[in-house]
Parts: structure tokens; C-alpha cells; sequence
């Protein structure tokens, strides 16, 4: 055990991520197809409990509240559930390191600490990785290879923006903002916890993170990372709890910006208790991006973009291609082809290196998708699901599709954030891009067709904020991320993610 860990266990007992009752291959029934491959979590020490990270110190919350592995349903660890006044406490540490250290140190300083963290997270990073899937029931292909690798990213690639702010805006001078509040989902805590800290940090501001109530173990090991990379305290503040505590945290009056990753009726919330103070915000919320596939695509590429885009991760994205629109002619081979496909996914233990579909992150999410999949056949729209078997412990939904759906449906409307593709057909261009259109959301989307003209012609045409064409789900953190529409406000990632940490004159 590290001596950061040592110093926060606050007395609790350590246990091996593995300790526990041994399981079985068969309580994960699917997979059977290939040798099971499970990613060993010997290496990672989770704490029975874990308190909350505020002025550099591990400070105990009196009320506490359970993390499960939603694959098992096994209670992974207890964390503090931070009321108004921890929620105080947090603000006023950051308040006193903006004032004090963060703010009036030279930006290579400020890098120097970044670049430390990047390189300490690489170091530890299938630690980080092993634990992402244990607290969040995604495949571990993915949070080793997508996850992880871009958290890294990203903080090196802020790190180098650290001391070139005034470059980067050119004739105009960067002051930080103050103190942020930033509050994120389950669906990439990690990754959204580095899209968020990254640029505030390398900007000069110090921050309040609240992680989702799910989800909270990598952002307090990563709290521990920054304790061992030795970040004036109070810089970085982690405090745990559910939507209070994130409510408690955007309604502070000492918050000078809140950043905020998550669904669009909390993204409304937020806009309604800042409106009038002057204080800044930006909002990620949902989406319900449109795939097209014109009949000119090569069919076999596009089917696996289909499924990267929505059934990998459960569809827990938020820029999730859960939306298809194909063209008429290709319609019953790109349905065919899918089936077979989904049936061929590996659905099961989310620590098996084979598993393409995890487990659903918890049992409310899984009512919600159970509720929209079973409007979709009450509103006449046909189902159809793979055939693996699921795990008899733990949350879990089949890949699912839908065709025969019409625009008003509510598969086609809402945001379901699960493994369910609302598949239509078109004929012209024309009307494939006005059914994509037709939604409240504007987050992503997908093109597929040999034609580069096509590509330029109908991404143009497309509102939202980010476009892929003949790929999907690919992610830079020189590249800006956001949404148009009820999709959000503001962008991350990139020269465009720096901004609205800075006061620009
Ligand atoms: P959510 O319910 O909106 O929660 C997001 C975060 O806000 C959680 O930490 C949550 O706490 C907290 N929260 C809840 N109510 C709050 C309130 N009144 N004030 C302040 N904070 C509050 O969203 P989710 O279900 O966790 O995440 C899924 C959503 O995130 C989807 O809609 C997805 O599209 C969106 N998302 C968007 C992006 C993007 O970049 N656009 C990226 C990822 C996800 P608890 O969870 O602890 O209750
Ligand atoms: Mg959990």
C-alpha cells in the first residue's frame, strides 16, 4: 500500500479487489464460446471505505453510502455522501489554494504538477482500468484501451498548454476564472473527471469534483494520485455523494463556474438555479445520435461501426449511435448482417478481455431501459434481441433492435443510454437528413457512404457537434467535443475546451 493510500485509509481496513467469494465462469454463462480471459484484480487494493478529499486531507462524512460491482451486485467499498457543509468545507479549500498557491504560480509551474499526474496515471493505469469496470460493469477492453489511454491524453495534453495561454488566444491576455465546480456521470468517470480537471487546472483554477453516486472509486484514487504528485492541498477537492451533493455544489454562491456532465434535465436544473447569479457554466448533456448508412457504404464496415457505436459499453454513451437510418436497398442485408453480429457479441463478465457487452451500470438505469424498450413494441415498433444468455447475479439487458419505428416513437425520441438501436429507412439524402434532424439533441453522428462528397454535403447538413464518417466513437483531446441543441452548451477538448476556463481581456 502506497503511504497516500495509508494516509487516507482513515482507519478503515484494506482488501484485495479479489478477496471475497471466488467466482465461478458459470455465473457468467456467456463467453463460453472462447477460453475465459479475465483480467486479474489481485494488483488492486480497494478500501472498505473511503473518505472525502478536501484541503488535501481525508475528511469522514458521518453518513456513507455503498458502491456496487453492478456485474456481481457485490458491495465494492463505502464513501462519504457529502452534505452543505462538507460541501463548504471543499469550496472554501479551494478558494484558499486559488488565492494562495494555484493561481499566482508560473503556468510551467502549473504544468510541471500536470505532466507529473499524466505520468503517474500511465504508470498505474491497468490499476485504474481493472477498477473503472469492477465500479461501473464496462468491458475492460474498453477501459484499458479507450478509457485510460485518453485520460492520460489528456492531461499531458493540457499540461502543455499550462504555460502558453496567452498563445493560444493571440492579442488577448488569459486570467483564470476562480474557483469550479464540476459534477460528472457514470458512464466514463475517469475520462470525465480528466476532461474536466485537465483544462481548469492548466488554466490556474482550482476545483470541486463530484463524481456520480455509482461511481466514485477511480476519481478517489485519482485524488490519491494527485496527493502523491504532491499538488498544493486543496487545489483539487473530491467529494462524494449523490444529486444533493451536486446541487449543494452548483448553488454554492463561492463557485465561480460550474461544469457539468450529464442528462439534459439535470443540465436544466443547473441553468435554472445559476440563472441571474453572473456565474458561468457549461453543460455536456444528452444525445441520440443518427447513424446513416447510404447504399454506396461498404456494408460489413458499416455494421461494425453500428455496433461499436451502441452496443459496446452497454450503450452507456452519451454520443452512442442509437439511432439508424439506412437506405432502402441495403435495408434487409444491413439488418441481416447486424443480427448475425449481435448474436456473435460476448456478453458477460465485464474483467474478461473477450467481453464485448458489459453490465448495465445499475438497477435504475436498467428499469429506465426496460420502460422505453417496452414502449417501443407497445407503440408498434418490432423487437428483436440477441440471443446470449445473461448472467444470472448482477444488471444486464440483451442488444436489442427495433425496426418498423416511426419519428414519434419514443425509441426514436428519447435518450435511452443502453444497448437499444432504433433502426428506419430512407430513400433520398434529403430525407435522411431531415429525420436525423428531427430531435431535440444535437451531440454526434455518423456517415457512411463511399462518396466523399456525400460526406462533406450531409455533415454539413447535420446539426451536431461532432461528425464521423465510415468510423464512430473516435476521440482526440486536441479535438473539441459538444453539443448543439438540448445537447449542451459550450465545447471540451482542444484549444475550443480551454476557453471557458479563462477570462480572456
Ligand atoms: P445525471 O443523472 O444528470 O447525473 C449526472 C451527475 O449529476 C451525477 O453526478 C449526479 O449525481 C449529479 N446530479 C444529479 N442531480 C443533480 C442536481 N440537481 N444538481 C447537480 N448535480 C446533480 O446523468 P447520469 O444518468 O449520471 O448520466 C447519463 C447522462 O449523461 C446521459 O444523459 C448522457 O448522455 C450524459 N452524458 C453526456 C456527455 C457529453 O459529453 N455530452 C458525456 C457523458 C454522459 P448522482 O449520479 O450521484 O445522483
Ligand atoms: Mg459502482
Amino acid at each position: 500500500m502506497s503511504e497516500a493510500q495509508d494516509k487516507g485509509a482513515a482507519g478503515s481496513k484494506t482488501k484485495s479487489a479479489s478477496s471475497g467469494k471466488k467466482k465461478s465462469r458459470h455465473d457468467f454463462v456467456d463467453g463460453d464460446r472462447y477460453a475465459p480471459a479475465p483480467e486479474s484484480s489481485e494488483h488492486v487494493v480497494v478500501k472498505d471505505s473511503y473518505d472525502l478529499f478536501i484541503g488535501g486531507d481525508w475528511i469522514r462524512a458521518p453518513k456513507r453510502t455503498e458502491t456496487r460491482n453492478p456485474a456481481t451486485g457485490e458491495v465494492l467499498s463505502e464513501v462519504g455522501e457529502a452534505g452543505p457543509g462538507m460541501v463548504k468545507k471543499a469550496v472554501a479549500a479551494a478558494r484558499k489554494a486559488y488565492e494562495e498557491t494555484w493561481s499566482t504560480m508560473p503556468g510551467r509551474e502549473r504544468g510541471k504538477y500536470l505532466y507529473r499526474l499524466a505520468r503517474l496515471i500511465q504508470e498505474r493505469a491497468r490499476e485504474f482500468a481493472v477498477l473503472e469496470t469492477m465500479d461501473g460493469g464496462k468491458p475492460i477492453r474498453e477501459s484499458r484501451d479507450v478509457d485510460l489511454p485518453l485520460v492520460a491524453a489528456h492531461f499531458f495534453y493540457y499540461a502543455g498548454w499550462a504555460d502558453k495561454l496567452d498563445y493560444a488566444f493571440p492579442g488577448r491576455t488569459a486570467h483564470s476564472i476562480g474557483v469550479i465546480g464540476q459534477v460528472i456521470p457514470w458512464n466514463f468517470p475517469l475520462l470525465m473527471a480528466a476532461w474536466k480537471l485537465a483544462p481548469a487546472l492548466a488554466c490556474g483554477n482550482t476545483v470541486v469534483l463530484k463524481p456520480a453516486e455509482t461511481t466514485p472509486l477511480t476519481a478517489l484514487k485519482l485524488a490519491e494520485l494527485i496527493e502523491e504528485a504532491g499538488f498544493p492541498p486543496g487545489v483539487v477537492n473530491v467529494v462524494t455523494g449523490g444529486g444533493k451533493t451536486g446541487r449543494h455544489l452548483v448553488r454554492h454562491p463561492d463557485v465561480d463556474k460550474v461544469a457539468f456532465t450529464g442528462s439534459t434535465e439535470v443540465g436544466k436544473m443547473i441553468q435554472r438555479d445559476l440563472a441571474g447569479t453572473g456565474r458561468r457554466y457549461t453543460l455536456e448533456l444528452g444525445g441520440k445520435a443518427a447513424n446513416i448508412i447510404f447504399d454506396d457504404a461498404t456494408v460489413n464496415q458499416a455494421v461494425e461501426g453500428i455496433v461499436n457505436g451502441i452496443f459496446f459499453n452497454q450503450g452507456h454513451v452519451c454520443c452512442a449511435g442509437s439511432r439508424l437510418f439506412v437506405q432502402e436497398g441495403i435495408a434487409d442485408t444491413v439488418v441481416r448482417k447486424l443480427k448475425r453480429r449481435m448474436d456473435n457479441l460476448v456478453l458477460g463478465d465485464p474483467l474478461d478481455k473477450n467481453t464485448d457487452v458489459g453490465a448495465i451500470n445499475s438497477q435504475e438505469q436498467l428499469d429506465r431501459i426496460k420502460v422505453l424498450v417496452d414502449s417501443g413494441s407497445e407503440e408498434g415498433a418490432k423487437c428483436w434481441q440477441s440471443g446470449q444468455k445473461l448472467p444470472r447475479k448482477g444488471f444486464w439487458f440483451k442488444p436489442t433492435i427495433f425496426t418498423e419505428c416511426a419519428q414519434s416513437h419514443q425509441i426514436v425520441q428519447k435518450e435511452i443510454f443502453g444497448p437499444v438501436l432504433a433502426i428506419q429507412t430512407f430513400r433520398t439524402p434529403e430525407e435522411a437528413v431531415e429525420k436525423a434532424n428531427n430531435t431535440p439533441y444535437g451531440l454526434s453522428g455518423g456517415v457512411w457512404t463511399d462518396k466523399g462528397s456525400k460526406i462533406f454535403k450531409i455533415t454539413s447538413q447535420i446539426r451536431a457537434g461532432v461528425l464521423w464518417a465510415n468510423t464512430f466513437n473516435k476521440f482526440d483531446p486536441a479535438s473539441p467535443f459538444g453539443g448543439y441543441k438540448e445537447s449542451g452548451v459550450g465545447r471540451e477538448g482542444g484549444l475550443q475546451g480551454l476557453a471557458p476556463y479563462l477570462d480572456l481581456r
